[in-house]
């Protein structure tokens, strides 16, 4: 804490690894000596910069720029874009520690990295998201590269920001190269990518319940956001025989009895992605659903619930009523959107619970698949890239199962093992680099 004053966020994802990690290396010697977690913690660099841009009335805006660039002991830096009012450096250093874990319980050679700036997307005009893309771009393009840093999309970086930025990329650089992942399918862009997050927070949701000898089909789903993550939840959800009740935005959230299938999904993406409206929008339209203003889905009663938001969006007294409620798995499509006090309940009432790190790392999973596409100059069709998806996804569940304690039926505690996976590969190759 004295280390970094006010960085709340990120010390709350350093406390939750580091009490594992502590346990986990206990005996081993080799890791408190070169103080392998205090150097995980401690990011290779942080860059941070002005970011100006003129808007539509001929203002002269300011905002400010990051990439934190965690660790690359596995691979070059990977990870997210976000714009968002709320992004401090504490906020990206706290994804890019989480991304690093995440990246290398992947499997794939990416190391850990995470950027955006406190812009606003929301209520901007296409051309003023355009100007403030291209001046980020601006700055950030000598930061970033194929084989040292490649980012994506985050919260408020759809295809629109990344074509904005890539096609500025290209620009400056006078470079053809996946440089950004989560492009269009016309530019360099990998089939399954859009599906990917909310996909695989399912996938990993399903092999938690077949663990335990449960299954999808047939349960109840509570869902919170309605952006790329959320829809592609609730899409996967009903494509296994499961129900989805609710959907939510910062506005409040969306309870729908009958369910909220394929047709009402499409509906919402084009309301989300195109007409940029509000999911209040969404009870007007289907009967018999209802509109919660300024509320949570977490008090309606169901089987699994998947936060796919954003970060301490569901709290200790919110998982209490889930748990009250019968819930019997918790798999989170968002990174970090349960409060430590949540996941603590969520332990004492032993419910499978998956955190950001292992059950939302099909996202980046593809993009490492979209830059082995871009490399080899090929396109794979999506039928191999959902099969790739499905076995990354059993793969991370195996991994977290192993390390997480749970013998043959038992319970299995998967922030442990997903702690404990994800450190040891980016362990070993530090240690393997001397001190550096
Ligand atoms: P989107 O921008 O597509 O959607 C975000 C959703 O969350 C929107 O419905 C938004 O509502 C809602 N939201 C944002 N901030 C808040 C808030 N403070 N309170 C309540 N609701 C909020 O983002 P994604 O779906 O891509 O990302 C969602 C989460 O998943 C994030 O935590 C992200 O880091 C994580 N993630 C995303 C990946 C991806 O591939 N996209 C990969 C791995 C993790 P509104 O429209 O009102 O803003």
């Amino acid at each position: 804490e004295k280390r970094n004053p006010g960085q709340t966020e990120f010390i709350q994802a350093v406390r939750e690894v580091a009490q594992d990690i502590f346990e986990f290396i206990e005996d081993k010697e080799e890791y408190h000596e070169a103080q392998i977690l205090r150097r995980i913690a401690e990011p290779d660099r942080v860059v941070s910069f002005r970011v100006c841009w003129e808007d539509d009335n001929h203002n002269i805006r300011v905002q400010r720029g990051w990439r934190v660039q965690n660790n690359n002991a596995i691979g070059p830096y990977k990870g997210g874009i976000r714009f968002h009012p709320t992004v401090t450096e504490s906020v990206l250093k706290f994804l890019a520690f989480e991304q690093t874990f995440k990246n290398s319980l992947t499997g794939l050679p990416m190391g850990g990295g995470k950027g955006g700036s406190n812009f606003n997307p929301k209520g901007k005009s296409d051309s003023e998201v355009m100007r403030f893309c291209q001046s980020f771009m601006t700055e950030l393009y000598r930061h970033i590269g194929p084989e040292t840093d490649v980012p994506a999309g985050d919260i408020g970086v759809g295809g629109r920001e990344i074509g904005y930025m890539f096609g500025q990329y290209k620009r400056i650089t006078n470079r053809w190269e996946g440089v950004l992942t989560g492009k269009a399918l016309e530019y360099g862009g990998s089939q399954m990518r859009p599906e990917a997050t909310g996909y695989g927070a399912v996938i990993f949701l399903q092999n938690m319940l077949q663990h335990a000898g449960n299954d999808v089909e047939g349960k109840n789903a509570v869902i919170s956001g309605s952006g790329n993550v959320a829809t592609h939840a609730a899409e996967k959800i009903t494509q296994l025989g499961g129900k989805v009740l609710t959907l939510s935005d910062s506005g409040g959230f969306i309870h729908d009895p009958d369910g909220i299938g394929q047709e009402k999904i499409d509906w919402i993406k084009e309301l989300k992605n195109v007409k940029r409206g509000r999911i209040s929008e969404y009870a007007d339209h289907f009967t018999g659903a209802t509109y919660h203003e300024g509320a949570r889905p977490w008090a309606v009663p169901c089987d699994v619930a998947l936060p796919c938001a954003t970060q301490n969006e569901l709290n200790g007294e919110e998982a209490r009523e889930l748990v009250d409620n019968g819930v019997i798995a918790v798999s989170e499509g968002a990174n970090m959107p349960t409060t430590l006090e949540g996941v603590d309940v969520f332990h004492d009432a032993h419910i499978l619970y998956a955190p950001g790190k292992a059950a939302n790392a099909g996202g980046v999973a593809v993009s490492g698949l979209e830059m082995s596409q871009n490399s080899e100059r090929v396109s794979w069709n999506t039928e191999r890239l959902g099969d790739l998806l499905h076995d990354i996804m059993t793969d991370i569940h195996a991994k977290c199962a192993q390390y997480g304690g749970g013998e043959e039926g038992g319970y299995v505690n998967y922030v442990k093992g997903a702690n404990i996976a994800g450190f040891k590969k980016v362990a070993d190759a530090m240690l393997a680099f001397g001190v550096v």
